[in-house]
């Protein structure tokens, strides 16, 4: 629909993805240019990674979360935690076993899981539960058979966060039915007041814990692909077997622009998250003008949108592009629980932002 409506000649400003427009930090892509010089860094690297990065990775998680971690043991580097992510299911699900996925969620947990033969379980993020979920809702039989369960906070797609005491419930929940809890931290400095933690700071996630970081939005490093997981070392250990055996690792120079990411000026870390914030509020007035209800932005930078009555997400995505060249992410991409909603991305231009906004205020609901 985008091409067809492109090609009526429409300005079209897309909202859709979440890929920051910004550039990567001068600092970092300095770091890069050194580093690519070396021919030490153009031989094969070590699918775990170089301990300089996986120290840089575990002081960085000290400093940020207060927690311990061991280079040598509780670290893997990742080429994006996508990698990682979709690696996870090859590691830990076998044909037959369930996986207690999110609904709306990154489509990743669950389809990783059925390339693997898993099951998943939807579990709904409601938003009358803030957009958790309802552990007392999995019947008992799904609990027994469950072997790993995704939670991701800061959430994409709902702009969630955890609530003080979820984490708590979920290691008790995963303890009782021995489940792996993999956690997806990706957004993790994206947040708007306090920041959000690390489901590893749980009293006992360290026994059954793994969780997922990723350099890509925090420091506008989508396209270099680097990342890195923490936690139990049997789960580290699992998912760097298959990795030895289907990558061989990041490209060193990026690893050295990675630690220059993770250990130098977090400052235009900060200075990215004032620009989410004047951008969420800039939309958020424009969205409570037309009368849409968007759900509180706590986290990430999308906004999730009520879709009003008399339409489908589907339908209220389709009239955006057609009638003011504006794109977003229909919420039943992320699931069927994502039905009755839309996502707004906030990762373009201001100027473009504002743009997308003068137009909302010409639709007529
Ligand atoms: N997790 C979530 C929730 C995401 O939205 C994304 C990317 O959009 C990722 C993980 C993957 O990020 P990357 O592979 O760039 O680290």
């Amino acid at each position: 629909m985008k091409r067809e409506v492109a090609a009526r000649g429409v300005d079209i400003i897309s909202l859709g993805i979440g890929d920051p427009d910004s550039p990567t930090f001068p600092h970092i892509v300095r770091a890069l240019a050194e580093a690519a010089a070396k021919p030490a860094n153009h031989r094969y690297p070590d699918y775990e990674g170089l301990p300089s990065y996986r120290a840089a990775a575990a002081a960085f998680v000290q400093r940020r979360f207060g927690v311990t971690v061991d280079p040598a043991t509780e670290v893997v580097s990742l080429i994006g935690s996508k990698e990682g992510i979709a690696n996870m299911a090859v590691a830990f699900v076998d044909p037959g076993d369930v996986v207690l996925v999110p609904d709306p969620g990154y489509p990743v947990y669950g389809i990783g899981t059925l390339f693997n033969g898993g099951t998943p379980f939807l579990m709904p993020l409601k938003q009358e539960n803030a957009f958790l979920p309802d552990l007392k809702a999995i019947p008992a039989e799904v609990a027994r058979r469950a072997k790993l369960m995704w939670l991701g906070y800061p959430n994409n797609p709902t702009a969630a966060l955890a609530s003080p005491g979820f984490f708590a419930d979920v290691v008790e929940f995963a303890t009782k039915h021995e489940i792996i809890v993999a956690h997806d931290n990706a957004y993790s400095e994206i947040y708007y007041d306090e920041p959000p933690p690390s489901f590893l700071a749980t009293p006992g996630a360290e026994a059954l814990g793994i969780e997922f970081h990723s350099l890509s939005k925090t420091y506008n490093m989508t396209g270099w692909r680097v990342g890195f997981a923490i936690g139990n070392k049997a789960l580290i250990g699992g998912l760097g077997k298959v990795k030895t055996n289907v990558d061989s690792g990041i490209f060193q120079a990026v690893q050295e622009a990675g630690i220059a990411a993770l250990s130098g000026d977090q400052a235009p870390v900060a200075a990215m998250r004032a620009l989410y914030r004047e951008r969420r509020d800039l939309l958020l007035t424009a969205l409570s003008r037309l009368g849409l209800e968007a759900q509180p932005v706590r986290g990430t930078f999308y906004v999730w949108v009520r879709v009003p009555k008399g339409f489908t997400s589907a339908s209220l995505t389709a009239k955006l592009l057609e009638e003011i060249g504006v794109v977003v992410t229909p919420g039943s991409g992320f699931g069927a629980a994502g039905e009755g909603y839309i996502r707004f991305s906030l990762t373009v231009a201001t100027t473009r932002l504002q743009e997308a906004v003068e137009r909302l205020g010409t639709l007529r609901l």
